[in-house]
């Protein structure tokens, strides 16, 4: 096969749009992926293959190792690097995709529309001091944490296939190239308009807002305010986003504008991980030295970067900076009320509650409050919660335990429903399994070390199914154990 052949399997199912790469070029570079010497594809997703309307069959061959490193581009492709920009831990950068190439859109049989995204696919206009590579154990992390994420019912990009380079990719030292394609309803990222706003050019913001608006929330272009109520959805979903992760224990370790999605998608969570022992100050990222995006500051970063999506917006809002500004903090100022209600939501589902009282969310702070104290496992709490009988455990055995767990009896006793139909909608609500570190770092390491991908493969097969207890032998309900080092994670290069 040559390279960037245009000539692919006719019957791989690829059915591209590339709406994005036809806005104007200051959004986008135009390139190709950077060929790879001997690719080979490691991993591939089934499942998500035949959601996006691609055949497995054809794919799984030599034909996807050399679509999935971008050796050949599949037929409609127009490759594309996005601009955009950032506040990276704060500080505002123009960024763009450094090692990521954009094939196009993929256009689903039902009609949904999903972004093709190679990442590691080499150099671009936007790679400043990196080499445009990945390595093969980030990418098979963002793999998993995306298939459990996705599991879980909480919205994220996914992704469709590993590929290894043959190429090797200098960090500390040299490691095995790769290359992960990623899918997500889009890359519009609040850094994107950053980017816009940065270049104060109302035109171009306007045609960015009316895209973003036609692409994700088409029902909006009669709002008598479209942008205005483009940020409101944002936030919405943002909200709604940030309440599952906190509710599933999930951090995601690097919130930086540029990796919040318009979408709502969960999107680029390199250094991410899920708490063992509930604490709010929990950080697993190296980089993250001052906690900045610890578990508990999660709504509040997210927030944060819901302002800065606002202020590159308010030229469009309105023609008075200060009626602009006054709209738009009004709206953010609803961003506690609402996340409180997803996360309360949330919460009654996890403790069983199906009806509401006002000291629901009391009642749900306070077992927090002693699981923080008694370092319990976040996951296992609840999910012990929802079992007919608590095993034997130093908090359980508690005075404050015993007495929280009355006042919770005694809530449950005040509904209709039997004790039965709320365990089992805390079984659907609270996960048996989450991608614990060491499982996670066991599977990379099999994978890594000794190109044996069974490992992961078991894991993934568990994850699909988190509500669902795993046989207890194969102990992928438990935390590491005690003896194990604090877990660190790395940004994803
Ligand atoms: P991320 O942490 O993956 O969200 O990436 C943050 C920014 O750094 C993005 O603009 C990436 O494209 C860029 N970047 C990360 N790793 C590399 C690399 N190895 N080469 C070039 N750019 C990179
Ligand atoms: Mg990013």
């Amino acid at each position: 096969m040559t390279l960037n052949s245009r000539q692919n399997h006719p019957d791989a199912g690829w059915r591209f749009d590339n709406t994005y790469a036809r806005l104007s070029e200051v959004f986008y570079a135009r390139l190709d992926p950077v060929p790879v010497r001997e690719p080979k594809l490691v991993v591939f997703n089934d499942d998500l293959a035949r959601i996006l309307g691609l055949n497995p069959d054809a794919l799984k061959g030599q034909e996807g190792a050399f679509i999935f490193s971008g050796n050949i581009l599949p037929q409609g492709a127009e490759p594309i690097a996005q601009a955009y920009a950032g506040h990276q831990f704060g500080s505002f950068t123009i960024l763009g995709d450094g090692r990521a190439i954009l094939l196009g859109e993929q256009v689903t049989p039902e009609g949904k529309r999903f972004d093709i995204q190679l990442k590691g696919s080499g150099k671009t206009p936007f790679s400043r001091q990196g080499d445009g590579r990945a390595t093969l154990g980030p990418m098979l992390r963002e793999y998993i944490i995306s298939e459990a994420l996705h599991a879980l019912g909480i919205p994220t990009t996914r992704s469709l296939a590993v590929v290894t380079t043959g190429e090797p990719v200098y960090r500390e030292k040299a490691l095995q190239g790769a290359i992960l394609t990623r899918t997500a309803s889009s890359h519009l990222r609040v850094g994107t308009f950053e980017y816009a706003a940065a270049r104060a050019n109302p035109k171009e913001l306007r045609t960015l807002a009316d895209y973003a608006i036609h692409r994700h929330f088409p029902n909006l272009t009669t709002d008598t305010n479209p942008y205005l109520s483009l940020f409101a959805e944002v936030l919405e979903g943002q909200a709604s986003l940030v309440a599952r992760w906190m509710l599933a224990g999930f951090i995601h370790g690097v919130m930086n504008t540029d990796n919040t999605a318009l979408s709502g998608e969960a999107i680029d969570y390199g250094p991410c991980a899920f708490m063992d022992a509930y604490d709010p100050n929990t950080v697993f990222s190296s980089i993250d030295i001052q906690g900045r995006y610890a578990y508990g500051r999660q709504p509040q970063i997210i927030q944060w970067n819901l302002a800065r999506f606002a202020e590159a917006l308010l030229p469009l809002i309105h023609e008075d900076p200060k009626e602009a500004a006054e709209m738009a903090k009004q709206k953010l100022s609803q961003f506690s009320d609402i996340f409180r209600h997803h996360w309360l939501t949330g919460m009654r589902a996890k403790l069983g509650l199906m009806t509401q009282e006002t000291d629901d969310s009391g009642l749900a702070e306070d077992l927090l409050d002693m699981m923080h104290r008694f370092e319990a496992d976040y996951t296992n709490t609840f999910r012990d919660l929802a079992s007919s009988s608590l095993p034997d455990d130093t908090m359980y055995q508690s005075r404050d335990f015993k007495e929280w767990y009355g006042r919770w009896q005694a809530r449950l006793e005040r509904q209709p429903d039997s004790r039965e139909a709320s365990r089992r909608v805390m079984k659907t609500f609270n996960p048996a399994v989450i991608p614990r570190n060491h499982r996670v770092e066991e599977a990379l390491e099999a994978a890594v070390e000794h190109d044996d991908f069974t490992v992961m493969e078991r894991l993934l097969e568990v994850l699909s199914r988190p509500y669902r207890q795993p046989p207890e032998e194969a102990g992928y309900h438990l935390p590491a154990p005690a003896s194990a080092k604090p877990y660190r994670t790395f940004c994803g290069t």
